[in-house]
C-alpha cells in the first residue's frame, strides 16, 4: 500500500481557467455528460486490498450497493473516483486516457490479487471538460489532465469491481495534492457537486481511521483501539448532523487525530465526497466497524 506521487512534468495542462465559481451555471461546459437526476455520493472505506477478492461482509456490501444502480438510482454515465492512493503535487489531476492501466500498488499479497483486472474505459472528453470547468477558487491550484502516468489504483478498482463488475461504466480518477491543507480538499469536492446532475457518481475511497502501524490482524470487527472508536464516532456525528465543514478541522482533535491518521491520505477522499454533498442530505452509513483494530470501514451514501 505504498504511496506514489507524480509531478507536473509530462502532464498536459488542463486548459485555461474559465472563472466558474459554481458549476451550477456551467451546464454548457459538460457537453459530454447529459443532464440527469441528482446522483448519490459515496464514501467507501476500502481497508485491505484483499477485500477486493475475499468473500466477506465488506465486499458483499459493495456488491449490493452497486446493484442499487439501475433500480433505486439511475445507472451512472461516469464514475469519478477519488482514491487515497493517488497523491500528487502541484495541483489536482484527472486521468484523461481512453484506456487507463491497472495499478497493483501493494506488495506481499497473493498472486490472485495481482491478477485482478478492471477494464472499465476512461472518459477523455468528459475529463477534459471537467478539468477546464473546475477550479480551486482559493489556492489557484489547477485541475489538470494526466494522460500518461496514472490509471486505476487499488483504491479505485478494489471497490468498483465488486460494485460494477461489468466494467461498462467509464471511470476517471482524481489525484489529490497532498501538500494542500484539508480545507482545500473539501473545496475541490464542492467544485465537483454540480457533476451529480450530469450523471456522475462521485466515489471517495479511503478510510475514516487508518493507522497501519498498529494493526492487529486477529481483531474482530467490533474490536478497535479506544482512539479509533472515538475518532470514528466524532466523524460519524459530524456527518450525521451535516457539520461537514468541520471535517476539515480534524487535526483539532489532537493526539486522537494523529493516532487515527499518522498520514492523512486516507482521510482526504472523505473531504472530497462531503464537499460534493448538500449539508441537508442525510447520510446512510454502512460497514460501520473496524478491520484490524485500527482501520475504520465506516462508509457513507448520500442521496
Ligand atoms: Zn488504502
Amino acid at each position: 500500500m505504498r504511496r506514489r506521487s507524480v509531478v507536473g512534468a509530462g502532464f498536459v495542462a488542463g486548459g485555461t481557467m474559465l472563472g466558474i465559481t459554481s458549476l451550477a451555471g456551467a451546464a454548457e461546459a459538460f457537453g459530454a455528460l447529459k443532464k440527469s437526476p441528482r446522483m448519490p455520493v459515496i464514501f467507501v472505506g476500502h481497508g485491505s486490498p484483499m477485500n477486493a477478492i475475499g468473500d466477506n461482509a465488506y465486499r458483499r456490501s459493495w456488491q449490493s450497493l452497486g446493484a442499487e444502480f439501475g433500480t433505486r438510482y439511475p445507472k451512472p454515465q461516469l464514475i469519478l473516483c477519488v482514491s487515497a492512493h493517488w497523491l500528487t503535487r502541484g495541483g489536482w489531476y484527472l486521468t484523461g486516457m481512453a484506456r487507463p492501466r491497472m495499478i497493483h500498488d501493494f506488495g506481499g499479497f497473493p498472486q490472485a490479487l495481482f491478477d485482478q483486472q478492471y477494464p472499465a474505459p476512461g472518459a477523455p472528453e468528459a475529463a477534459a471538460q471537467i478539468a477546464q470547468a473546475v477550479r480551486q477558487p482559493l489556492s489557484g491550484a489547477p485541475l489538470s489532465l494526466d494522460t500518461s502516468e496514472w490509471g486505476f489504483d487499488h483504491g479505485t478498482w478494489s471497490v468498483l469491481k465488486p460494485m460494477f463488475p461489468r466494467a461498462d461504466i467509464p471511470v476517471i480518477q482524481l489525484g489529490m495534492d497532498y501538500a494542500r491543507p484539508p480545507a482545500q480538499h473539501y473545496q475541490v469536492g464542492q467544485q465537483l457537486r454540480a457533476l451529480r446532475e450530469r450523471g456522475v457518481l462521485i466515489v471517495g475511497s479511503g478510510n475514516i481511521v487508518h493507522n497501519l502501524r498498529v494493526t492487529r490482524r486477529d481483531a474482530a470487527p467490533d474490536q478497535a483501539y479506544d482512539w479509533a472508536i472515538e475518532f470514528d464516532r466524532v466523524v460519524a456525528d459530524q456527518l450525521a448532523n451535516g457539520r461537514l465543514k468541520e471535517l476539515s478541522e480534524f487535526r483539532n482533535l489532537g493526539s486522537m487525530a494523529a493516532q487515527a491518521h499518522p498520514t492523512h491520505d486516507h482521510y482526504l477522499p472523505l473531504l472530497h465526497a462531503a464537499g460534493a454533498v448538500d449539508a441537508r442530505e442525510s447520510p446512510r452509513f454502512f460497514n460501520a466497524d473496524f478491520q484490524s483494530a485500527s482501520i475504520s470501514m465506516r462508509s457513507v451514501v448520500w442521496g
